[in-house]
C-alpha cells in the first residue's frame, strides 16, 4: 500500500486543475499582452481567473497579483512594506519565531540592512495570542507578518484579531496563508488582512504559481523588472495555464471546503489518538486551533530521518518537518521555537493529510508508525540509556 501523507510539502493536482490548464497549452496559448485574438483570449482567461480568486478571498480583482508561488509572494510583501517603512523612518517588524523560511530569511536580510525584528514567542500553546502582537507594537513598526497556519505543526493563528489590532494601529498586516488557503475559510476584508501570500500547489493546483493579495492603497514594489504585466508590479509573461488551473483548484477547494475539512480532520484525530498511545511521545502544535490535515509528533529516543526511511519502505510518505529542513542535520527551527530540545526535535514526524487519503490508509499508518518506532528504539543507544536510567526522559 502506498500512502501519501506529505500534503503540507505539496499536493497532487486534482483532475479539475489538470483539465483546466490543457486548453491554455494546446490552443489558447497566446501571450496576454498580444493584441491578436489568441492573445486576447488568454488575457480574458487571466482576468477571469483573477476575478474568481478575488471573489473567493473577499477582495477586488485588481488587488490580486500573480506570482511564481508562495516564496515570491512572501518576499514581495515583506520587502515592499520594509521599503515603504524605511522611507518614513520606520524600521521595526513583528513576526513569529516559527515562520516559513521564505519569511524568516527575508527578514534576516532586512536585519542586515538595519531593520529590527521582534520574533514572537510560540512556546505557549505552540501559538501566539493577538495580545502578544499588541504588546510588541511600537511607533516605528512598519509591518506585522504572521503566518495564517504553520506548515510543520499545523497551528492556526488568531488572524482576525491580529488584523483588527493592526488596522486600529495603522500598521500593515501581511500573512503567509500558504497552508491555509483552500483548507480553512478566509476573507481578507472581514479579517482585515492587508497582504496575503498563497501557493497553488498546496491546494491541488500546479507548482510554480501563486498569488499575492495586496490591499488597494498599499504601495507594492516589484522584485522583478521588465514588462508592465500585473499592473507593473510583476514583470514577465504570465503563466496562463498555471494561473487558470490555480483558480480552478481554489474554486474546487472552496466549494468542498466544509466536507473536506470534516473528513480530513476526522482522519487526523484518529491518527493523533492512535499515535499518542506510543510511550514518550508528544503532539506538536496547537491541539485546538489546528489545520484539518496536520499530525505532528516527537518521539523520544529515535532519529526522524531513520523513521522516515523505514516508513517509506512500508509505503508511507511522510516528513520530519518542512521539506526545506529534510536533508539537513539541523533540527527544525519550528520545533526548537516551540521549546523542544535538540534531541527530542530530532525525533519528529509530520503526517499531512488531504481529502484523497482514506480510512484504510490511516489504519496502515497506525500499524506502521508504532512498529517502526519500537524497532528503532530497540537499536538506539539513547533509548537504552533512557530505560536504564542513565539519561532522563524529557517526554
Ligand atoms: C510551501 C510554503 C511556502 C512556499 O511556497 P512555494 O509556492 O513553494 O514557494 C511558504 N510558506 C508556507 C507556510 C508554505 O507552506
Amino acid at each position: 500500500m502506498q500512502v501519501y501523507a506529505d500534503n503540507a510539502a505539496t499536493t497532487k493536482m486534482s483532475k479539475t486543475a489538470i483539465n483546466a490548464m490543457l486548453p491554455y497549452m494546446e490552443s489558447i496559448y497566446g501571450n496576454p499582452s498580444s493584441l491578436h485574438s489568441v492573445g486576447q483570449q488568454a488575457k480574458e482567461a487571466l482576468e477571469a481567473a483573477r476575478e474568481k480568486m478575488a471573489a473567493i478571498l473577499g477582495c477586488e480583482p485588481r488587488e490580486i497579483y500573480f506570482t511564481s508561488g508562495g516564496s515570491e509572494a512572501d518576499n514581495q510583501a515583506i520587502l515592499s512594506a520594509a521599503r515603504t517603512g524605511a522611507r518614513k523612518g520606520k524600521k521595526h517588524i513583528i513576526t513569529t519565531a516559527f515562520e516559513h523560511h521564505a519569511v524568516l530569511h527575508t527578514l534576516k536580510k532586512l536585519e542586515r540592512e538595519g531593520f529590527e525584528v521582534t520574533y514572537l514567542d510560540v512556546r505557549t500553546n505552540h501559538n501566539i495570542t493577538a495580545q502578544q502582537v499588541q504588546d510588541a507594537l511600537r511607533p516605528d513598526t512598519c509591518l506585522v507578518t504572521v503566518m495564517y497556519a504553520n506548515n510543520e505543526i499545523g497551528s492556526i493563528l488568531p488572524i482576525a484579531e491580529i488584523g483588527a489590532i493592526c488596522r486600529a494601529s495603522g500598521v500593515p498586516f501581511h500573512t503567509d496563508a500558504v497552508q491555509a488557503v483552500g483548507h480553512v475559510p478566509i476573507n481578507v476584508h472581514e479579517q482585515q488582512i492587508d497582504m496575503l501570500s498563497l501557493s497553488a500547489h498546496k491546494f491541488h493546483g500546479p507548482k510554480g504559481v501563486g498569488a499575492l493579495y495586496c490591499r488597494r492603497g498599499l504601495l507594492l514594489s516589484s522584485l522583478i523588472e521588465g514588462g508592465a504585466q500585473e499592473r507593473g508590479k510583476r514583470a514577465g509573461t504570465e503563466n496562463v495555464p498555471g494561473i487558470v488551473s490555480m483558480a480552478a483548484a481554489l474554486q474546487e477547494s472552496a466549494d468542498h471546503m466544509e466536507e473536506n475539512a470534516k473528513k480530513v480532520s476526522a482522519m487526523r484525530d484518529r491518527l493523533i489518538a492512535g499515535l499518542s498511545q506510543i510511550p514518550h511521545s508528544a503532539l506538536n502544535g496547537d491541539p485546538v486551533h489546528r489545520l484539518p490535515g496536520n499530525v505532528s509528533f516527537c518521539f523520544e529516543g529515535i532519529e526522524g530521518e531513520s523513521l522516515l526511511l523505514l516508513l517509506d519502505a512500508k509505503g508511507v510518505c511522510a516528513s520530519s518537518g518542512s521539506a526545506c529542513t529534510s536533508g539537513s542535520l539541523d533540527p527544525s527551527h519550528v520545533l526548537l521555537a516551540i521549546g523542544r530540545v535538540h534531541d527530542v526535535a530530532h525525533g519528529s514526524l509530520r503526517l499531512s493529510l488531504s481529502e484523497y487519503n482514506t480510512e484504510e490508509e490511516i489504519d496502515h499508518i497506525l500499524c506502521a508508525v508504532p512498529e517502526v518506532v519500537r524497532y528503532l528504539r530497540n537499536m538506539s543507544p539513547v533509548w537504552r540509556d533512557l530505560q536504564t536510567g542513565k539519561r532522563e526522559y524529557i517526554l
